[in-house]
């Protein structure tokens, strides 16, 4: 078939093989050209590895530091008919990739909320792994099955407290406008609390603890935004904030149990780019093609997998030492909250309008970053070409 892109509001139902594959070597090759960092891992688990900020942090372990890595994720295999999910390309071309690096790697995909989920990895971690010395947790859902009382809880991103009315961008048709975006009821947040906190992240590491599958002093680190104000009432003041603030606390019960293994639990602050789900908040898409546009200006700006490897290279690894803030935290996005920075997006903010759009903000950037994603617009892909949707190989 031929695969062309199929944009539905912030989700493109199709993904191309080849150029999934094609984003995948373009992240190893960056990282190969990068010097191997110091007292690397060597046996990683990364919970979301599939795409956005979990296949580069996988892929920096493997390739920036020769570890053996076990990926889980949440991907739709390909019909004969049907594209697979870009995360089912992706993990396609990273376990490719591995093999012909000699580097050991399994991908697993099932639903990583579930209790079976946890015990199908700690046997794959016993018969085929060793310890682990880091565990990424990257997961990024709108859903989750508590595996205890099988409720199914929804995320919703919302504000807190009042209606935040807030200028927006209407990603298909090019157009800023304002909206009026109505708070959470108490049970939206607890429910929000519940998918995206920290409980989720403490259950994986109390299980993979009590299985006796972590090395001596094994670090975990969950990914969290704060971004600027601009954002802050749809996002750390808002539900989504609520339930990373619960990563904090998780963070601290969790660091508390890996003590006696010499172990430690950090949650890092990253910053801004375009995946998935930040596509899908709203404020983000508008927030981030003026913050790129700074960026790049300002000759700041990081890919998705650039930034992962400076928070390898000089936070979780190599003797730089760690930027932390008040509540431990690894601070990694203070390029993004640089006063100058920032001091420029705000005074943009304002202005911004339909008309001037590709003029104050690069909403080409991100447009382009987020076709990216599903492995379109990528150079030297054919995209006129016949593909195989079942396989990342271009046919013969
Ligand atoms: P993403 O949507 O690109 O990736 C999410 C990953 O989670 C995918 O691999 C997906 O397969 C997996 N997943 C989802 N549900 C699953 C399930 N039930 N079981 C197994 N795997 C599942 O998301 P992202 O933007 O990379 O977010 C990852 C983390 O980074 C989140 O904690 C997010 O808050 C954080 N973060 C993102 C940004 C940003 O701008 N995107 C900024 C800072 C921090």
């Amino acid at each position: 078939m031929i695969v062309k892109p199929r944009v539905r509001g912030f989700i493109c139902t199709t993904a191309h093989p080849i150029g999934c594959a094609a984003n995948v070597a373009e992240q190893v090759r960056y990282v190969r050209g990068r010097p191997q960092f110091s007292n690397g891992p060597k046996n990683v688990l990364v919970i979301g590895a599939s795409g956005g900020y979990g296949l580069p942090s996988r892929i920096s372990a493997a390739f920036g530091s020769g570890a053996a890595t076990l990926g889980l994720s949440f991907e739709k295999p390909p019909t004969e008919s049907k594209t697979a999910s870009a995360g089912w390309y992706n993990n396609r071309a990273f376990d490719k990739l591995a093999k012909e690096a000699g580097l050991w790697a399994r991908t697993l995909d099932g639903d990583a909320f579930s209790d079976e989920m946890k015990t199908e990895t700690i046997d794959v971690i016993k018969n085929e792994m060793g310890p682990i010395d880091l565990v990424i947790y990257s997961l990024a859902s709108p859903v989750r099955k508590d595996p205890v009382t099988g409720e199914v809880y929804r995320s919703a991103i919302k504000p807190l407290g009042k209606t935040f009315h807030v200028k927006t961008l209407n990603v298909d048709k090019a157009e800023v406008h304002e909206v009026d975006l109505e708070p959470a009821e108490e049970a939206e947040t607890e429910a929000t609390v519940k998918v995206m906190g920290g409980e989720d992240w403490e259950r994986w590491m109390n299980a993979l603890a009590e299985a006796c599958v972590l090395a001596p002093g094994c670090q975990t680190v969950s990914y969290t935004y704060i971004g600027s104000e601009l954002t802050w009432p749809i996002y750390w003041h808002a539900t989504l904030g609520k339930a990373k603030e619960d990563l904090d606390r998780a963070a601290q019960a969790i660091a508390a149990r890996l003590d006696d293994i010499g172990g430690d639990a950090k949650v890092a602050v990253l910053k801004c780019v375009t995946t998935q789900s930040s596509a899908a908040i709203p404020v983000v898409p508008l927030y981030a093609s003026l913050l790129f546009k700074v960026m790049k200006e300002q000759d700041s700006h990081e890919t998705c997998m650039e930034h992962v490897q400076r928070l390898f290279e000089t936070q979780l690894y190599g003797d730089a030492g760690q930027r932390l803030d008040e509540e431990r935290r690894i601070r990694v996005d203070d390029l993004e909250l640089a006063d100058q920075v920032q001091d420029e997006v705000k005074r943009r903010w304002p202005l911004v309008t339909t008309a001037n759009l590709h003029e104050l903000t690069d909403f080409a950037g991100f447009r382009y970053d987020f076709l990216r994603i599903f492995g379109f617009g990528v150079p030297g892909v054919d995209y006129d070409a016949e593909v195989d949707p079942q396989s990342i190989e271009p046919l013969a």
